[in-house]
């Protein structure tokens, strides 16, 4: 009777779930330990505190990418408060990436000097891994900006390649530091209404999001990929990432580590963008496709947040 029970289960799942059963995604974190107006340790301590949470609470696996500049004093001297923030990142049993030290742009400098620059920002973090037995594996190039020419692209490919790093590449791009400039200002304001506003229309912005961008791998794949999200260790996140997950679960998503999410076949294709923006790699292969693989109608972030955030466009 059990076994009877649990294939009408079964079947009962895979036929309401359908071709959405096997969704997966991996959610990715950047900037930390904290981006926010509020620099002071108490915010910092609270922001990373309930990110944590939400995903011990899930259940669910996330990485985190540190810019090591944020670690230190005024006066250069490394303060043990921000190292403990990522420690409990690693307590928690979530690991930690490399986004260079100081969040510079490849396209702004020489590449020996982004080289130098990721290597300063993996000082801390490797001391902090070693002490789990565990290494630093993945770089994420800021504002994902990924070099304006191939040779530039290769050398620095060699580069990681040499250093044992590989390339944390994202599907799930969106505005959600938008969102949270937004909310952070706002809180500074003392604007509770428009906070209240702006976080109620944080999740559906994303739903809409990664609605489009299962369109978007439909379109070039003819199958939904195994997702990768991009998000930062702010404000709005530490309010709002219980909330993303469980709407990832209504979907039909189950929350895979990036390790997983990559071993999708779609992460083999290369990334031969040269363009100057910080896009999604699902653009980056559309593009090398031909422009007309370019799913139209991406969700932008509303006005009234936009207005609030202090930026002038996406
Ligand atoms: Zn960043």
């Amino acid at each position: 009777m059990k076994i009877v029970l649990g294939l009408c289960f079964l079947f009962f799942t895979l036929s309401t779930n359908g071709q959405t059963a096997n969704r997966t995604i991996a959610i990715t974190i950047d900037d930390l330990p904290v981006v926010s107006t509020r620099k002071d340790l108490k915010n910092r301590q609270e922001i990373t505190q309930k990110i944590l949470g939400h995903a011990k609470k899930a259940n669910v696996p996330i990485i985190g990418f540190v810019n090591e500049n944020k670690l230190y004093d005024v006066k250069g001297k490394l303060d043990p408060d921000q190292v403990n923030l990522l420690r409990n990142w690693i307590a928690n049993g979530f690991p930690l990436g490399n986004h260079t030290y100081s969040h510079v742009s490849i396209n702004a400098v020489s590449l020996p000097d982004y080289e130098a620059d990721l290597l300063k920002g993996e000082y801390v973090i490797k001391l902090l891994m070693a002490e789990v037995g565990q290494g630093v594996y993945y770089f994420r190039h800021p504002y994902l900006h990924t070099g304006r020419t191939l040779e530039k692209k290769a050398e620095f490919a060699r580069f990681l390649a040499d250093h044992h790093y590989r390339i944390a590449p994202i599907s799930f791009d969106d505005a959600d530091y938008i969102f949270s400039a937004a909310y952070d200002k706002t809180f500074d304001a003392g604007n509770k209404e428009l906070m209240k506003k702006i976080g109620a229309a944080y999740v559906p912005y994303m739903e809409a999001k990664l609605a489009y961008w299962e369109r978007q791998s439909t379109k070039l794949f003819g199958r939904e990929i195994s997702q990768t999200l991009l998000i930062h260790a702010n404000f709005i996140n530490s309010d709002y990432l219980g909330g993303l997950i469980a709407m990832f679960k209504k979907r039909g998503y189950r929350i895979v580590t990036l390790d997983d999410a990559l071993k999708d076949e779609a992460y083999k294709l290369p990334d031969t963008y040269l363009g100057s923006a910080g896009i999604s790699w699902l653009h980056r292969w559309a593009l090398a496709k031909g422009k007309d693989t370019i799913e139209p109608d991406e969700p932008h972030v509303p006005d009234f947040v936009m207005k609030a955030s202090g930026f002038d466009s996406e």
